[in-house]
């Protein structure tokens, strides 16, 4: 097996709260690995409001979801954290002075602290109400695609008509055997520029688009050869396909983070105050993840609990080194860090 990651800090989730974790870590020297299961930073800013003004970011009257997140990300560039997207922290073990996480695609990083941010949980795929879907997932029926190649000549159905679907029509066609798109009505909420193009492949014969529901799958040990489509004039029709993609949004769940033996409180994860860590010593909680008296659920309050996380975080990875205070305005040593010219 491949040899695992080494890294100062792996910080589960890249939300606004995970982002500027990237930040603080880094004034104080230490290295992070950034794990997101969805494709993107940004956690629920972009995800959720990507276009809604926040009004409450100190010194930003008004931002976006998506432009607070460009910001962060530019802010912490001079950190080279590493990202992983597409991937979710599944498990967690001990050692002896740090951890080893393993995501769901099987990427294992060994650190000496864990920065958990996770904030409303990891956005999770909502599952089509199919009868026995679950014996395909995984095998014939996927969420979200980690490989372009694992679809190379296959029968690809995807179903929905949000901006995933469209995306991964336009993506996948060109590797695909065969595409069809089934949505139920034929408004899509998705960019027009994807939903045209998508049209011109449907004129072109490159892509076939169905009206209507997917109401059956069919197959055998998971593995899908084709589905029943009801149009809406109530007509049913089997569509052959042997991988579906279904893009039915998104919702937010606790998930692993619940199995790693931490306190919980109503499925979030109570800190103290002074350094916003969990029950156990070097697995930090920050953001809307976590609780503690007078706790409010806002960017603000998790960017705070970021600075603080930091400065214990560093005396986990450097026992012996003292951190003096500093501001980023004043010290040369920070501004070098930062890459101030
Ligand atoms: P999140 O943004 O929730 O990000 C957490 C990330 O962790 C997610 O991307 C998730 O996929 C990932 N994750 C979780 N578990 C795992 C795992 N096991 N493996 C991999 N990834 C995982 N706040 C304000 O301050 N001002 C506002 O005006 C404001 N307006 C809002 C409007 C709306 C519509 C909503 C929904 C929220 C608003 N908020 C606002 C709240 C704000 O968005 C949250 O406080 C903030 O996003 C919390 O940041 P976070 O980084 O803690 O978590």
């Amino acid at each position: 097996s491949e040899e695992p990651i080494k890294t100062d800090v792996v910080i589960v989730g890249a939300g606004p709260v995970g982002l500027f974790a990237v930040f603080e870590l880094g004034l104080v020297d230490l290295k992070c690995h950034v794990v997101d299961i969805l494709p993107r930073a940004g956690g629920q800013c972009s995800e959720l409001y990507p276009e809604k003004p926040i009004y409450d970011i100190p010194a930003l009257p008004t931002v976006t979801g998506q432009e607070l997140t460009d910001r962060l990300m530019e802010q912490i560039e001079p950190f080279g954290a590493e990202f992983h997207f597409n991937e979710r922290v599944d498990q967690l073990e001990r050692l002896d002075e740090g951890f080893r996480l393993t995501t769901d695609g099987g990427i294992v990083i060994e650190c000496k602290v864990v920065v958990i941010a996770a904030g409303g949980g990891s956005f999770t795929p909502k599952r089509p109400p199919l009868p026995g879907i679950e014996n395909y997932e995984g095998k014939s029926v996927f969420y979200s695609v980690k490989k372009i190649e694992d679809f190379r000549d296959k029968d690809v159905l995807i179903v929905g008509g949000g901006d995933s679907a469209l995306d991964w029509s336009l993506n996948l066609q060109p590797v695909a055997k065969s595409l069809t798109l089934v949505h139920r009505r034929d408004q899509f909420r998705a960019a027009p520029d994807s939903v045209n193009k998508m049209f011109k492949l449907v004129e072109n014969g490159d892509i076939k688009f169905e009206l209507g529901q997917v109401t059956e799958l069919h197959g055998d040990d998971g593995q899908l050869t084709g589905v029943t489509v009801k149009a809406p004039d109530g007509k049913t029709f089997e569509q052959e396909a042997n991988a579906m993609l279904p893009f039915f949004g998104l919702t937010m769940k606790l998930g692993p983070v619940a199995d790693w033996g931490l306190n919980l409180e109503e499925n979030l994860i109570p800190v103290d105050t002074e350094k916003f860590e969990t029950s156990e010593p070097r697995i930090f909680a920050i953001g809307d993840i976590n609780t503690y008296a007078g706790k409010l659920k806002l960017i603000l309050s998790g960017f705070h609990e970021a600075a603080l996380m930091a400065q214990k975080a560093h005396e986990y990875v450097y026992p012996d080194k003292k951190l003096t205070f500093q501001y980023t305005t004043s010290s040369t040593s920070l501004q070098k860090k930062l890459g101030v010219k």
